[in-house]
């Protein structure tokens, strides 16, 4: 691979082997990390298997923390329980069996003058082939002193000596994300061979940006992060690249929302009052300030031409149908149709009963449109639909799949939106029309997310959300039962069946041995249950793998009060309300994330009686315990997503976004709170001095935003 040698400040063959240049130019940015002095194919295809391919790469590729040696503690004055560096002296490694299947520990000796300790390795059995008696190391770790002195390593590094090895013991040295066959070590000495060309970092920040926020240069950035002299350095330093990553996003989804408002026209949908006011009217309650709020802001969007794109959030059975049937309303009126697509058949088996019930005092008959539908009447509704005579539509993305034409569509409604997958979302996008014929888009979840998320995840959406719960929902109670309390646990469901109430037993998964050992499976715990704690209850049986038939069978026969209790999968997640169950119990509630966990107990409490929620678990990782713990605290949805987005990152979360990058990789929203808030301000500005960042100054970072937003090739020419 050559690099064109007039690119360069100076050209590779005149600088002789290894020699970088003075002034080094763009060009160094994209060569391949083997143009690094001391850095052959070798190293270059281990580097390229983490991703880092270019001297770029390289650059970008940042510590994820810091040693400072300076810190290192004498083995003698350790105290128990406390994490600490050591630099010490090998004296004997070895591998020690155990008696957990699959377990090795690899067990060293180790000494510095102060004394001896015992150093612990879990699972990494190479490194006795590795580590040798005489190798000066640091290690970090959790001290223990009895039943004897040891430290559970961390983090290790062997002191190679020689003529560089302050790089690698003195100040602060970086700790990079490292592989066995590149370790942390070899990455210091390519970063390292690389610093002369740090000036090459391509600056995309407008010099009034920088100014405005007091932000490093980009070059000083990565400076500050890779060499830093004091441990302010790296802060600043992360703080601008997580900053630069945030501004390109919001520029970005700003862009899309304004690239959407202007080039799509919707129906206007004009309320008249015709349908509304008898839906209203037939309600068996009235809405609560809430519910009225975000209506309204549903009926303004959507009279207006230009279509909506909102999310609406709130919590499972916070009411959410009954704005979605309010603006279906408004459509129909307005003489156009109305739309709701839900991910699952249940669901939209529910959804027709419900809005066929809140809008037949205006007449209104929807028609449920699903893969269940034999052909033949699937035709006939499919007509209905085409010819306008079908005003509202439930579906499932059957809906989206067939040929179905609508006659005039004004409104589309998604339900439990963060459960379709990213390709249904991109066919419904589609589907819902381009150019002059779009339509109004209501997207619905339960899981609700926290605000700098909601800017970052749907930043091209506007989102409401409704808060709490209707008025006549009751509380529900969550323990957390441990193994040993299942008995006593067991009673208390007993007690409530006998008080006529009904429970749902929920199991991660259906079969035993379907993905792991251990976990309970729905059909054995059914069998489990109805042959012993709950011999004197009829127990049902639902989960995915069933035929539908069986498992909607299943399910009435719950509902109808015909089975005391119903062990199932999470198909019971949505789609089934059944007042008189009072109870949850939640088997490996570990296995489950929090979100869907707080989804699942939202399933109880639904009628008259308080609701109950017991979850089994006996989580391995402390990321377990504290989902848990926050779970059995709080039962404010918005709460517990804050506290989600604190222990898991948004990482998973941000697949859920329409466009654009999936992942952040300098930013972390959970700590960078502040930064996001900025870069959503400074995109505003930014967009309303050079709309299509054509500017001298604005090219760079116009160019960045095209490159974040691949499947959006006109992003900013509108
Ligand atoms: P979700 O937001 O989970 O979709 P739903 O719309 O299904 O919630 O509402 C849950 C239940 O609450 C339904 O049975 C509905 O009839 C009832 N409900 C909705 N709004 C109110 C209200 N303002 N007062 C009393 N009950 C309500
Ligand atoms: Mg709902």
């Amino acid at each position: 691979m050559s690099v064109p040698a007039g690119a360069f400040g100076l050209s590779r063959a005149s600088s002789g082997e290894g020699a970088l240049p003075h002034r080094p130019g763009a060009a160094w940015w994209r060569a391949p990390v083997d143009h690094l002095p001391g850095v052959g194919p070798a190293t270059a295809e281990r580097a390229g298997a983490i991703g880092i391919g270019t001297i770029g790469d390289l650059a970008e590729h940042l510590p994820s923390r810091y040693l400072s040696y300076d810190s290192a503690r004498p083995i003698g004055g350790l105290s128990e329980g406390e994490e600490a560096t050591l630099r010490v002296t090998l004296d004997s490694i070895s591998v020690v069996p155990t008696r957990r299947r699959g377990l090795r520990i690899v067990r060293a000796k180790v000494h510095d003058d102060s004394g001896t300790i015992s150093a612990v390795w879990f699972n990494q059995a190479y490194l006795a082939g590795v580590l040798e008696p005489g190798d000066e190391m640091m290690i970090r770790g959790k001290v223990s002193l009895r039943p004897q002195r040891q430290v559970t390593v961390k983090a290790h590094e062997v002191l190679g000596g020689g003529a560089s090895e302050g790089l690698h013991t003195e100040g602060l040295v970086p700790v990079y994300p490292a592989t066995e066959a590149l370790p942390a070590r070899r990455l210091r000495e390519m970063v390292d061979a690389a610093r002369p060309l740090m000036p090459a970092a391509p600056e995309i920040l407008p010099s009034w940006v920088r100014a405005r926020l007091a932000l490093p240069t980009r070059a000083d950035a990565l400076a500050a992060m890779h060499f830093p002299r004091t441990a302010r350095e790296p802060r600043s330093g992360r703080r601008r690249l997580a900053f630069e990553e945030l501004l390109v996003l919001q520029l970005g989804l700003i862009a899309v929302r304004r690239h959407e408002e202007v080039a799509r026209r919707a129906l206007p949908l004009a309320p008249t009052g015709e349908v509304i006011d008898l839906v209203r009217a037939g309600l068996p309650f009235t809405l609560t300030a809430e519910q009225e709020r975000v209506a309204r802001q549903v009926s303004r969007d959507i009279r207006r031409e230009r279509p909506m794109r909102r999310l609406l959030q709130g919590e499972v059975g916070a009411g959410k149908t009954v704005v979605a049937a309010l603006a279906c309303a408004q459509a129909v009126e307005a003489g156009a149709q109305a739309a709701i697509l839900v991910p699952t058949e249940t669901l939209a088996e529910q959804h027709l009963r419900t809005l066929d019930a809140l809008l037949a005092p205006a007449g209104i008959a929807p028609v449920l449109i699903t893969g269940n539908v034999p052909r033949a009447e699937r035709d006939r509704r499919e007509m209905a639909v085409a010819t306008g005579t079908a005003q509202v539509v439930v579906g499932t993305q059957a809906l989206l799949v067939g040929d179905v034409r609508f006659q005039r569509l004004g409104l589309v409604v998604v339900d439990e939106q963060h459960r379709f997958g990213v390709e249904q979302r991109q066919a419904l996008a589609e589907r819902v029309g381009s150019g002059a014929d779009a339509a109004h888009l209501l997207y619905m979840t339960a899981t609700p997310i926290p605000r700098t998320l909601a800017l970052t995840a749907y930043g091209d959406l506007r989102v409401s959300a409704i808060r709490g719960r209707p008025p006549g929902r009751q509380d529900i109670a969550t323990r957390w039962v441990h193994e040993e309390e299942r008995e006593d646990a067991y009673e208390q469901v007993r007690a409530e069946l006998r008080r006529g109430r009904q429970a749902y037993v929920i199991c991660p998964m259906v079969e035993a041995g379907e993905e792991g050992i251990g976990a309970r499976s729905a059909v054995e715990e059914a069998r489990r249950l109805a042959e012993g704690p709950f011999r004197d209850f009829r127990v049902g049986l639902a989960h995915g793998a069933q035929k539908p038939d069986e498992r909607r069978a299943a399910m009435a026969a719950f509902a109808a009060g015909d089975t005391d209790l119903l062990v199932a999968t999470t198909v019971v997640e949505v789609g089934i309300d059944v007042p008189n169950a009072t109870v949850m119990v939640i088997e490996d509630a570990d296995r489950f994330g929090l979100a869907q966990l707080h989804q699942l107990r939202g399933r109880v409490g639904r009628g008259e009686h308080p609701g109950m929620c017991l979850v089994f678990a006996e989580p391995a990782a402390e990321d377990g315990v504290r989902r848990l713990e926050a779970l059995v605290q709080t039962n404010d949805g918005f709460r517990l997503a804050d506290i989600d987005l604190d222990i898991r990152g948004e990482g998973s979360i941000m697949g859920l976004r329409q466009s654009g990058p999936t992942d952040l990789r300098f930013a972390r929203l959970s700590r960078d709170r502040r930064s996001l808030a900025e870069a959503r301000r400074i995109a505003k500005v930014a967009l309303e001095r050079d709309p299509r960042l054509e500017m001298p100054e604005h090219v760079l970072l116009g160019q960045a935003v095209r490159a974040a937003f691949p499947d959006m090739p006109r992003l900013l020419d509108a």
